[in-house]
């Protein structure tokens, strides 16, 4: 049995294909399971959250596509059709139990700009604590390829910092991770539990992705190691448990568990690693990369090979090593343009370069900075 007794807060997110029939639409036998399980959840003050697919599919059923529409603004209508759809039925169903449950439509900007990521957290924490069932979806009518999130996967692990999730849930078309792709090779494993995501253990979700084209296994080792980071577990488990979820929440071991991360980072820190908006990039010398990798030290502009982008001051840019590799992200007292003019030179020199006085001597201060692992390089970071 896994060890669940401190599990307060849980976040399931659902696909499409589970909750959704192209035939009949919305499955609200699936939505009454799920609030019926919420109730007994609420009774242990156990709170759900549910981050919820299927505004499209639901809406392709309602306008009577039976095929994804190519173009965009259609997929938008349809979106905008099914969402309404969809939070009709959860309210329906969460009724039957005396439930009440609200709306959450998210947009990349709601993760990536701090003031943004706060309200909502604010707004998620008020909802839980008047037991409200947060509802959540990314604002797909609105959503364009160049600022949307775009799975669900990756923001139900932005929502677990939000309101300290101990526990995320993915509920996926396949049981768990598996060491090889299991419909290859009969003896392919289900991994039960993963204590730390290493280059292997991501070497086997680029296995099944390509192999199998199931898809999404990468994005889920993704999720998971931004919720891990947070402190909160995540599980993987198919979608054809989701009516086990007591049983799961009691420990019993289904799918492949993902352990929270013992050495979490702050908030504040999660936030600029992975979800804040990067407005643009210092390029840092080896002398520099080796010295954050002992110890966080300000970057200066002496030790500043290069920037690119064009950004204001207070805004979070990446450090990059000059391989290109994002070492660390941090908050700039610097515009770009002034940076471009102090490149290279003494910190003493500023006021003289920039003719004002007094102006801070690190271009970010280590205090305003988190340096990435090094398991971290390489891995997409938003
Ligand atoms: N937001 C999309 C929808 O509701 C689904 C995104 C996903 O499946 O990850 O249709």
């Amino acid at each position: 049995m896994r060890n669940f007794k401190k599990v307060k807060r849980v976040i399931i997110k659902i696909g499409s294909s589970s909750i959704t029939d192209i035939k009949l639409g919305v499955k609200t036998d699936v939505l009454d399971n799920i609030m019926k399980m919420a109730y007994e959840l609420s009774k242990n003050k156990i709170s759900l959250t549910i981050v919820t697919s299927g505004a499209i599919a639901a809406g392709m059923h309602e306008l009577g596509f039976e095929e994804k529409p190519k173009v965009l603004s259609l997929k938008q209508a349809c979106a905008s059709v099914g969402q309404a759809k969809l939070m009709e039925a959860y309210s329906n169903s969460a009724k039957k139990y005396g439930l009440i449950c609200g709306q959450i439509l998210v947009s990349h900007d709601d993760f990536g700009i701090r003031k943004r990521t706060n309200l909502l957290s604010n707004t998620l924490d008020s909802m839980i604590n008047n037991g409200i069932i947060p509802i959540i979806n990314e604002n797909d009518t609105l959503a364009v390829e160049e600022i949307k999130v775009g799975d669900n996967d990756t923001l139900s692990s932005y929502v677990a910092p939000m309101i300290s999730a101990d526990l995320l849930i993915l509920f996926s078309d396949i049981d768990g991770l598996y060491d090889k792709n299991p419909k290859v090779y009969d003896d392919a494993k289900l991994i039960s539990v993963v204590e730390k995501i290493d280059k292997k253990i991501v070497s086997y979700a680029g296995g099944v992705t390509s192999s199998v084209g199931t898809g999404g296994m990468a994005t889920k080792i993704n999720a998971a190691l931004i919720s891990t980071s947070a402190g909160c577990n995540m599980l993987i488990c198919n979608s054809n448990r989701i009516g086990d979820l007591l049983d799961i929440i009691r420990g019993e071991e289904i799918g492949t568990l993902f352990l929270s991360n013992k050495n979490a980072i702050s908030s504040k820190e999660h936030w600029m690693i992975f979800t804040s908006n990067s407005y643009g990039d210092i390029i840092v010398d080896s002398g520099l990369e080796e010295a954050l990798k002992v110890k966080k030290v300000s970057i200066l502009s002496k030790g500043i090979k290069e920037i690119k982008g064009q950004f204001l001051d207070n805004k979070v840019i990446n450090i990059k090593n000059e391989k290109g590799q994002i070492i660390a992200k941090g908050v700039t007292n610097y515009s770009s343009e002034d940076i471009l003019k102090i490149i290279g030179h003494d910190s003493k020199d500023i006021d003289t370069i920039l003719g004002k006085k007094n102006l801070k001597p690190e271009v970010i201060h280590a205090n305003k900075m988190v340096v990435l692992r090094n398991d971290l390089y390489g891995r997409t970071i938003k």
